[in-house]
């Protein structure tokens, strides 16, 4: 996702564009390759995520259009929460920055969605124009598109120390994710940290519409580190564990769920959504997050490479982002900005995640 946006980001600058993945885009061991992905522009306090979300909307509403597929569902997004700054901030933010959203207190929150179960502190946010995005279709949607507009693609694992040293490119980007540290060891070990992930989708009990997305949007409770989507495609109810699992090789990890989150997850379901306690599990998906410490995204120079870019540490929220990340990276590359502090490599905070 990120190396396809940056590399349409160039293409539409006149670049002369070559993609280049080991298994393929947006693959089943790509982040980029799960199903669906949440589309939000509440972020605490952190506006330039509310305002990058935004602006990457309307670009994967362009895409939508152009390749006459669906890509995004407008589930609207709800932020639960004990937590009354968080979700202060991320109301405040929000109207700042022009974004409709919606301020619930519990009584109404159990009103408007019985399915969910979060007790008598839980207030929430809604931000109605939030949804989903297809994960995997939409990058595969746009690398389809790019192959049209001439960007040349090609399947094949790239060997690090060659790409650098090869100079028939005048830039070189590294967007690989979760394998950032194994080709960049030296640098990157401890600063891009892939953890496994698992994801469940569970059975709605038959013609029972409440989980929808009609009557359900995409939920996520920060300060429980979990989130759920509804029913789409009838693939099932999306949950899943936000917090960050063990960490893995995303190259051979073992993708089947494990017999405790399962059990986790069944424990979760009855106080959080108890009508979906006994629900069968339909499908369930392992993949990673590539995570930085404070969970802000990596988009800087190889250090002592002036033509080597890194872009990457999503952190478990980047794919939405990705036509911004794309235009970000191809202004680093043009020199028409420098990087960030928040996103360069010097200087990042110990391990301590900031960014939900
Ligand atoms: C379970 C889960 C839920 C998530 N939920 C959300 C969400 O709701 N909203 C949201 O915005 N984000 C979410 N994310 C985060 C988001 O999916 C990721 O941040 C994003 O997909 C990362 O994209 P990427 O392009 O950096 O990496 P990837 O998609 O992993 O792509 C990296 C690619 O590099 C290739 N590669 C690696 N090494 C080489 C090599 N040597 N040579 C050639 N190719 C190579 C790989 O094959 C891979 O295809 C979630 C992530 C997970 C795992």
């Amino acid at each position: 996702m990120f190396g396809a946006w940056t590399a349409c980001a160039l293409k539409d600058r006149g670049w002369r564009v070559t993609m280049i993945d080991q298994h393929g885009p947006a693959n089943s061991r790509a982040s980029s390759g799960g199903e669906t992905r949440i589309i939000r522009s509440g972020y605490g306090n952190l506006a330039i995520y509310a305002r990058w979300a935004g602006a990457s909307l309307l670009e994967w509403l362009g895409l939508e259009l152009r390749v006459q597929e669906r890509l995004f569902v407008k589930t609207g997004a709800l932020f639960l929460g004990s937590d009354s700054t968080w979700l202060a901030d991320t109301a405040r933010t929000l109207r700042d920055e022009g974004v409709p959203c919606e301020r619930l207190e519990s009584a109404e929150l159990r009103r408007r969605y019985p399915q969910l179960e979060f007790g008598d502190r839980a207030g929430a946010v809604l931000e109605p124009a939030a949804g989903v995005l297809f994960a995997r279709r939409a990058v595969q949607a746009l690398v389809r598109v790019l192959g049209q507009d001439g960007v040349e693609l090609t399947a094949r694992h790239v060997d690090a120390r060659a790409a650098i040293r090869d100079d028939h490119a005048d830039a070189v980007i590294f967007a690989t994710g979760a394998w950032l540290p194994m080709l960049f060891p030296d640098i990157l070990e401890g600063v891009i940290v892939p953890t496994r992930q698992e994801v469940f989708f569970f059975g709605a009990p038959a013609g029972d519409a409440r989980y929808s997305a009609v009557h359900l949007p995409a939920w996520v409770a920060f300060d429980e580190g979990i989130y759920g989507l509804p029913d789409l495609e009838c693939r099932g109810v999306k949950i899943a564990v936000d917090g960050h699992g063990p960490v893995v090789d995303p190259e051979t990890m073992d993708r089947i769920v494990s017999v405790d989150a399962l059990a986790r997850m069944r424990d979760l379901l009855r106080t959080r959504m108890p009508g979906l306690a006994d629900a069968p599990l339909l499908e369930s998906r392992v993949c990673q997050y590539e995570n930085t410490a404070d969970g802000h995204f990596l988009m800087d120079r190889l250090p002592g490479h002036d033509r080597v870019w890194i872009a990457g540490g999503g952190s478990g929220h980047g794919f939405k982002h990705g036509p911004a990340v794309g235009r970000y990276m191809a202004d680093l590359v043009e020199g028409r900005r420098e990087p960030d502090p928040m996103f360069q490599l010097a200087g990042r905070p110990p391990r301590r995640r900031a960014v939900y």
